[in-house]
């Protein structure tokens, strides 16, 4: 294996240093306070400023299509990171775009595409509902057939950035009598149709998410993307992209893990709390010469090197993980102070390995949750087969 540095070409050492220039201009320590104070991972301005500098469409075509050459786009998810941009939306917004210009009229193509790519419009995702989200094909949103409008009845949990959104791609049931799979149908329902309802919610970590409600929503039919109860099919190509499942390229430039912005920030993290460490108290003592805290934040480091080199849905796996068991040992090094958030009087770190803490624990949960995600390893990358829910011995039951 090769580790050494990529010498970059003097066009993509421009690129690189524009890129990280641009994005200091933008991402003040006034909007990062607010992003981690409100749990939103998103800001206007910087969405628009992205979208008027072209990142946003750079990032979102093929670099046959005018988009970033693959070393370019290895920098820009870097530097993104790096930066602490408020960003994860932006990915969500890309991944649905891509399945309106695939399955979508060409009318609705030209009503969101050049919104989408200037940062003007911004489109999330209606999958999970109150009653389970893991097992997407199973949606009690119903969709009814009205002329050529369609009646949306249900509610769907967790529709993150809907507040700061214009669509929703939204899976709905429209046939219950049908086999499984062949009952959906998915919309790209705009957000300001009489009868949806967006009410925020706060999850436990401080993340601002929303449940949606839609009653008798009337939408035209060319909001629907694909054929009727053939939604199976374009949710596929969209789960894929969501999950990371991209096929590996052999020279080792792989697209990096999905959520790896997170794990950049983890290992600036180990390094802030490494400092602390390594710095004297009132009294002289250092943290680290306890042989304890040394181990674990070696530990911690190594945890995260190996999470940064692991790609694919291996790596959304490493790094969900990675950030769930390196941040409380963060935590614990710093003590007490360590609970503070940013800003606060006596916060160890400035608060980071607080948010860290925070960041952490739904990481496993939203996008898939890991079990799901092993579940898939199993199943697709090591062909071991599909799982046996079998019930515990000696219940008497089979399956
Ligand atoms: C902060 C946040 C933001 C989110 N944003 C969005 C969003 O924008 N849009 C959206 O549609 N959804 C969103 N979600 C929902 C997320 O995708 C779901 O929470 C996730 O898919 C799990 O579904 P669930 O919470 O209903 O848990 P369930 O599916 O009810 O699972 C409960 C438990 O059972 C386990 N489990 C379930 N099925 C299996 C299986 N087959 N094998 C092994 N274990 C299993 C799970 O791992 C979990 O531990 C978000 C969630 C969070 C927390």
């Amino acid at each position: 294996m090769d580790f050494s540095r990529v010498e970059l070409s003097d066009e993509d050492a421009e690129f690189q240093t524009r890129l990280a220039e641009f994005l200091a201009s933008v991402v003040t320590d006034e909007v990062i306070e607010r992003d981690r104070r409100t749990g939103e991972n998103f800001d206007e301005a910087v969405h628009l400023a992205l979208g008027e500098q072209r990142y946003l469409e750079r990032d979102y075509r093929d670099a046959t299509d005018g988009g970033f050459s693959r070393v370019q786009r290895r920098i820009w998810e870097l530097e993104i990171g790096r930066a602490h941009t408020p960003w994860f939306h932006w990915g969500t917004t890309a991944m649905v775009a891509k399945s309106v210009e695939r399955f979508g009229s060409d009318e609705l193509v030209d009503e969101v595409l050049d919104g989408v790519l200037a940062g003007r419009l911004r489109l999330c995702l209606g999958y999970t509902e109150p009653d389970g989200g893991s097992d997407v094909a199973t949606c009690k949103t119903k969709a009814v057939r009205d002329g050529d409008h369609w009646i949306v009845n249900g509610s769907k949990m967790f529709t993150s950035n809907a507040h700061n959104a214009q669509y929703v791609f939204l899976i709905t049931n429209t046939n219950p009598d049908a086999p499984r799979h062949h009952d959906l149908t998915m919309f790209l329902v705009p957000l300001d149709t009489p009868g949806v309802e967006i009410q925020g919610i706060r999850t436990v970590d401080g993340d601002r998410t929303n449940i949606t409600y839609y009653t008798d929503v009337r939408i035209p039919d060319r909001y629907r993307i694909g054929e009727v109860d053939g939604g199976w099919a374009v949710l596929r190509g969209a789960l894929d992209a969501e999950h990371g499942t991209v096929a590996p390229v052999a020279d080792g430039l792989q697209k990096l893990a999905v959520m790896t912005e997170h794990l950049l920030l983890l290992a600036e993290g180990c390094d802030r709390v490494a400092a602390v460490a390594g710095s004297p108290d009132e009294r002289g003592r250092r943290a680290i010469d306890d042989d304890a805290v040394a181990y674990r934040l070696g530990r911690g480091i190594a945890r995260t090197e190996v999470a940064a080199s692991t790609a694919g849905m291996f790596g959304r796996v490493a790094i969900a993980q990675a950030m769930r068991e390196v941040t409380p040992d963060l935590m614990d090094v710093l003590g007490a102070a360590g609970g503070l958030t940013r800003g606060a009087d006596g916060a160890a770190d400035d608060g980071g390995a607080e948010y860290l803490f925070r960041l952490a624990s739904p990481m496993g949960v939203y996008g898939g949750t890991l079990e799901v995600f092993r579940n898939m390893i199993a199943q697709h990358a090591l062909g071991l087969g599909r799982p046996a829910y079998a019930a515990p011995s000696g219940t008497g039951r089979s399956s």
